[in-house]
């Protein structure tokens, strides 16, 4: 059997406050606040959704904001850089933006691609990259037209503790193609138009520590349930220990940890966000699964409040 991602479904990180998330991925870089909910297994904590429109699989961020945690330490077993893709010619707009936000940047240049690479608030290293790829974002924030707005993930860097075991993973088992090397990185390409360009690190980075400012896991996409479960078995006849499926309201998800140490997740692109909210409502109440439903009070609480704002 040989099976194949389209590429990433979302990536999940943890942060620091949800009002300096939000500044961030809503105000500064124009993402769509699309679901504003609990972490379901810890539900005192948020689980913020950013994503295009409709947080289409492909585009969407996810955060857990622990507030006056500790730092963490990005290194090995976890995602390294988390790359967006935005239109050809949007890169003026975005320097000129990154430089009236104070936020330095460095302009790279890997497999022939200029990017640019920034940290967000609490230590996320997040790049863009120009890209003919994928359609373009409807969403209208303020001062973001769909000639510049981020179409959603252009890819990913891994930085896992074995390199080779983790590209023969994407490769052998994931349906991914490696497409070249460049210095230190061997690119791997997935069938999607989005989230489909995964570069692994081949140096060894010293082992990374969760906390705020790291990535906690990064999701791959399945059609739907039966091509979950169908991963699922694949994955554990290919030697990987598979979690039970988890109901997650807006995807179903399993989580095994690749052999570099990095937490992986199949997650289904059905039902979506507007499972619960209507598309123009989408993010603007604290939306709780039914079993947590009874608690609402008590949980509304003990959650930080904040809200999706122009930035001054
Ligand atoms: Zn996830």
């Amino acid at each position: 059997m040989t099976k194949q991602t389209k590429g990433i479904h979302h990536i999940t990180a943890i942060v620091g406050h949800p009002q300096e998330n939000a500044d961030f991925y809503a105000g500064f870089l124009g993402l769509r606040l699309v679901k504003k909910t609990i972490n379901f297994d810890d539900p005192g904590t948020y689980h913020l959704y950013f994503g295009d429109e409709i947080g289409n699989p492909g585009t969407i961020i996810t955060f857990f904001p622990w507030p006056g945690a500790h730092q963490g330490k990005n290194g090995s077993g976890q995602v390294g850089i988390t790359s967006y893709a935005v239109p050809p010619g949007s890169f003026p707009f975005w320097e000129k933006r990154l430089h009236a936000y104070n936020i330095e940047y460095l302009k790279i240049t890997r497999f022939g691609e200029d990017s640019l690479l920034f940290d967000d608030l609490h230590g996320l290293h997040i790049e863009l990259v120009e890209r003919e790829e994928g359609p373009a974002n409807a969403w209208a924030n303020d001062g973001f037209s769909s000639k510049v707005a981020i179409k959603g993930f252009a890819g990913a860097t891994l930085l896992t503790a074995q390199p080779e075991q983790t590209g023969l993973l994407l490769e052998k088992v994931m349906g991914l193609t490696k497409v070249g090397k460049d210095k230190d990185f061997v690119r791997y390409q997935s069938i999607g138009d989005l989230g489909n360009r995964i570069d692994v690190k081949q140096t060894v980075m010293p082992k990374g520590q969760m906390g705020v400012g790291t990535v906690h896991h990064i999701a791959w996409r399945a059609e739907n349930d039966a091509d979950q479960l169908d991963w699922k078995d694949y994955l554990e006849t290919e030697g990987m220990q598979v979690t039970p499926v988890k109901e997650r309201q807006y995807f179903n998800a399993v989580y095994f940890r690749e052999p570099g140490s990095i937490l992986f997740e199949i997650a289904t692109d059905p039902p979506g966000f507007t499972i619960d909210e209507t598309r123009e409502e989408l993010g603007t109440k604290l939306m709780l699964p039914k079993w947590y439903e009874p608690q609402r009070g008590s949980i509304e609480e003990m959650l930080a409040p904040f809200e999706v704002r122009k930035l001054d």
